[in-house]
Order: structure tokens, then C-alpha cells, then sequence
């Protein structure tokens, strides 16, 4: 086994799921559980990985997305957005993915309306950044659509580990429960009474040797990385990216 951070590469493959439960987690989180055979094989081995949903905006999309070609060029590739499989049970063949409600947008929309029996295409992942227990304590800063990638990590993490997650919600009813065997405080910080990046600036870093990782809206996760890089996270211990964007649709990379 690595003791180094790293990268797998998986075949990417396409498969349809259907919707098999609906669950409302919070008030602007929803709980999607799909299932197929054709989860068989299907293959995440790090806690921040994602899929591609597929959403048809045109009749042509949906042909793509039919005929399982997703290398079209042009206004025929379906609509992509990533997301977090939160949880997957290959006896069971389901998967669980959680949608923050946040209004419009092909992905939001979708999963608000969502009901049993509709399906759902699925792409990926394409790779899985692995990293291995080899840090005594984790620093975790995301918001709502981080907590699928944090609750993943913190219930694979073992007991003895330490981690601070810092987690941007719209309200305290968006608060859930992340249970960890590691040893864990979560500060929630209120998005329209708390700043996040003061709250970031003044922490108290774990002890030991730390990784970070930060999920937010883009622009606040390169202001969190310049923080936290200020506050001598290691560069090569730091993991940064941007899970959406406040000016415009996600890229349909
Ligand atoms: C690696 C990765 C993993 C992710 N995992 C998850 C996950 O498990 N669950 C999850 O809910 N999200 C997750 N996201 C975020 C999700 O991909 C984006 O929020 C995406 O933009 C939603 O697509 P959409 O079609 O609903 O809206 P878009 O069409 O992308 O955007 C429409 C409008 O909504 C705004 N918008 C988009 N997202 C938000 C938001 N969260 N809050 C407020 N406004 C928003 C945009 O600024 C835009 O104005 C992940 C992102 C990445 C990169």
C-alpha cells in the first residue's frame, strides 16, 4: 500500500440508475438512493471523488445520452454536473447521492422533483485521490455541498485521528449529524450572520502532522487557501477545490 498521496485512474463508464428512494435530510438537502445491476463494478476508493450526473436540456442531449455517447461534440454532450457518491452498496447495488436544494439549476431541479422510478444517468468517476492514513489530524472547510465529501471521509477515518471541520450552512436547521470514529469538532458557521474566512483566519490548528482540504463556492476557496497556506498548511499536504460558482452554471467539462 502508497503511504504517498495519490491518484487511481478508473475506466469511465456510463450507467442508468433508477431512483429507488427519496429522503429529506434537512430542509435544503435531499437524499437521493438509486440502484441498478449496472453498479456492478462501480469503483470510488477516495471520500472527495465524483461522478458526473447527466441531464438533458434538448431532445438531442437525450439521444446522446441514449446511444451512451458522451463524447459528442457541441449542443449535443448532455449537461454535466459533478457530484459526491455519498455512499455505495455493491450487495445492494445502490447509491446514494445527496443534492443540496438550491434553487435553479439542471442538477437542483432535478433532485427536487425526483420521485421512484425515474432514472437517472450516471458517469465516472474517473479517478479517485487516495489518501492514505498517514496524518494525525485533519482540517476540513467546505459548505453544504462539502458535507457529502466530509461525512465520507470522517466515517473512514480511524480512532486516534483528530479533525477540526469548519462547515458553511445556510441555517442551523442544515447542521447534520457526522458520525466518526476519529475524535471530531465541527464548527457551523451561519452564512448570512458569520464570516467564514474570519472564522478560517482565527483558528487553532490541529496538532501534529495536519492535511487540509477545503470545498467551497470559488471564490471562497481561494481565499480559504490563501488563508490556510498563510497559516503554514503545507502546500503539498493541501487539497482546494471550487464545488460551484456564484456566476454562472458549473463547467460541463
Ligand atoms: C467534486 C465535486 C463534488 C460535489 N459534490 C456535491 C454533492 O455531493 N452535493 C451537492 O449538492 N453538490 C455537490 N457539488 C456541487 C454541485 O456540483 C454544484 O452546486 C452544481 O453547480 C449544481 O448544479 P445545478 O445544475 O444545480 O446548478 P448550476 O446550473 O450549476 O447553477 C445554476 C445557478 O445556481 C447557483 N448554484 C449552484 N450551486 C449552488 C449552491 N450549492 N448554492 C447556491 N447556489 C448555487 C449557480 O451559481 C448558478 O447561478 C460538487 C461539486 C464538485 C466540483
Amino acid at each position: 500500500m502508497s503511504d504517498t498521496i495519490h491518484r487511481v485512474n478508473h475506466t469511465i463508464k456510463q450507467r442508468r440508475l433508477q431512483v429507488l428512494r427519496v429522503t429529506e435530510l434537512t430542509p435544503r438537502m435531499r437524499r437521493i438512493t438509486l440502484g441498478s445491476p449496472e453498479l456492478a463494478g462501480f469503483t470510488s476508493l477516495g471520500s472527495d471523488d465524483h461522478i458526473k450526473l447527466l441531464f438533458a436540456l434538448t431532445p438531442e442531449q437525450q439521444q446522446a445520452i441514449d446511444a451512451r455517447d458522451l463524447g459528442r461534440d457541441g449542443g449535443a454532450r448532455p449537461t454535466m454536473r459533478e457530484y459526491t457518491p455519498r455512499r455505495i452498496d455493491l450487495q445492494a447495488n445502490e447509491l446514494d447521492i445527496d443534492f443540496v436544494l438550491h434553487g435553479d439549476g439542471p442538477a437542483s431541479t432535478w433532485a427536487a422533483q425526483a420521485t421512484p422510478g425515474q432514472t437517472l444517468d450516471i458517469a465516472g468517476p474517473r479517478a479517485s485521490m487516495v489518501v492514505p492514513d498517514i496524518f494525525d489530524s485533519y482540517l476540513l472547510v467546505g459548505d453544504e455541498t462539502a458535507i457529502p465529501a466530509i461525512a465520507r471521509r470522517l466515517e473512514e477515518l480511524p480512532t486516534g485521528r483528530q479533525v477540526l471541520a469548519v462547515i458553511q450552512v445556510e441555517d442551523e436547521q442544515e447542521r447534520q449529524p457526522l458520525p466518526s470514529k476519529a475524535q471530531v469538532e465541527v464548527i457551523w458557521v451561519r452564512r448570512h450572520e458569520e464570516d467564514l474566512l474570519d472564522r478560517v483566519r482565527h483558528l487553532a490548528l490541529p496538532a501534529g502532522r495536519l492535511y487540509g482540504w477545503i470545498a467551497l463556492e470559488r471564490t471562497l476557496t481561494r481565499q480559504a487557501k490563501a488563508l490556510l497556506l498563510e497559516k503554514g498548511v503545507p502546500e503539498d499536504a493541501l487539497k482546494a477545490a471550487a464545488y460551484w460558482r456564484v456566476d454562472g452554471s458549473a463547467d460541463d467539462e
